[in-house]
């Protein structure tokens, strides 16, 4: 068989993609820049990478082959060793990997065969990589639309009809209705999923639809004017189905309820959450005004007052109320970070503005504000504060 790259080596993976144990015969090898080994074989069962497909995996003769590329029409197999040409050996595919990537594939040309007869979409985008399956659209699709696709892939799956690849003349070529990014004439090789879509395509594909699995489209963003869906076929989406699961059963457990009653008991949990930190705030206010109610000013007649926890605005709300109880001096909140305090004066009779920026200067501190309010934060100590307030 020819494929659209016409190589040295008989592409098996063509011929039966669940091919993946077989036996080649060395026709070239050659070290690589980085002082690995490129291996030409007269056949191989490895899907070099290509048209959004990363490149099979597996081993020759036991050695691991990391890499399989298509360069100057030649398929490479990439290892650490060399081998002798005209020796023969045994290449071994990672085998589950390869099926679980034509599962995603294979579900791939019927998203976008789907997408293209009902809504004249096209796949502009495809990425198939270790562990999840991009593909993008040229239109947009609303939330019922992608439920209708979803749906209609699935059922595909379940009539679990053929698949198949040809390269048919160019005669029947130019009769053909399929789908492609190119303009080819020559050696198109055209997969078909009976019934829903036929597609140039150079990859290997599951041979029945039912073996598939499911098809689930977890994620979809608008994209470049169009869509990009995030999808999960055959393994990838059984072992999405048993992470969440496991997830659920954990929040659920945590929680004292069935597996079905978690969203409910996330939404007690916010309610209860938003409660608590409404009375909290509440208790917080409370005993500032009883703080404000019993502090003494200072000799400068200000009011200063260090915090350990408190919301930004019940700390300006308490800097406010103690302005009025120090009419001639200044009411200073600090609530303590990790290097230092964050602080909030307000004064209704000493001039803030070129005091903040003295305090700043001597204590580390950045912010500002008006004569009447400042805020910021400062690097420096309960002790170094105080003293700073001692002489303003
Ligand atoms: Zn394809």
């Amino acid at each position: 068989m020819i494929g659209k790259t016409q190589t040295a080596t008989q592409k098996l993976y063509e011929i039966d993609s669940e091919l993946y144990e077989f036996e080649a015969r060395v026709i070239a090898c050659e070290q690589t820049e980085q002082g690995g080994y490129a291996i030409e074989l007269d056949r191989t069962a490895f899907f070099p990478e290509g048209g959004g497909q990363y490149a099979d995996r597996g081993t020759l003769d036991g050695v691991d082959v990391h890499d399989v590329q298509i360069k100057d029409d030649r398929i490479w197999h990439y290892t650490a060793t060399s081998f002798d040409v005209g020796m023969t050996v045994v290449g071994q595919l990672d085998a589950e990997e390869r099926f679980v990537r034509m599962q995603n594939h294979s579900g791939e040309h019927i998203l976008s065969g789907i997408a293209h007869a009902k809504w004249g979409l096209e796949n502009v985008g495809f990425h198939l990589g270790d562990r999840e399956m991009t593909m993008d659209f040229n239109g947009e699709l609303t939330e019922e639309q992608l439920c209708e696709l979803e749906l209609a892939a699935n059922r595909a799956v379940w009539a679990n009809t053929a698949i198949y690849a040809d390269y048919p003349d160019a005669k029947t070529l130019a009769a053909l209705s399929y789908r492609s990014k190119l303009d080819l004439v020559d050696n198109v090789r055209i997969v078909t999923i009976e019934g829903v879509d036929a597609c140039a395509c150079c990859a290997p594909h599951v041979k029945r639809t039912g073996e598939i699995g499911l098809i689930k489209i977890v994620s979809a963003i608008h994209h470049k004017g169009g869509m990009r869906l995030w999808v999960l076929c055959g393994g990838w989406s059984l072992a999405d189905y048993t992470s969440k699961h496991e997830d659920i059963l954990t929040i659920t457990r945590k929680q004292s309820v069935k597996p079905w009653q978690a969203v409910e008991a996330v939404d007690k949990l916010t309610d209860d959450l938003l409660a608590t930190r409404a009375a909290l705030s509440a208790a917080r206010r409370e005993l500032s005004e009883a703080k404000l109610t019993a502090a003494i000013p200072d000799e400068q007649g200000n009011l200063l007052f260090f915090e350990q926890e408190m919301d930004a605005n019940v700390q300006r709300a308490m800097a406010d109320r103690g302005a009025d109880r120090v009419t001639d001096g200044i009411c200073g909140v600090f609530c303590a970070t990790d290097s230092g305090y964050r602080y909030v004066c307000v004064s209704r009779s000493k001039p803030l503005r070129a005091l903040g920026k003295e305090m700043n200067a001597q204590l580390s501190g950045r912010g500002g504000g008006s004569d009447a309010m400042i805020q910021g934060t400062l690097g420096a100590t309960k002790e170094q504060i105080e003293s700073f307030f001692s002489q303003h």
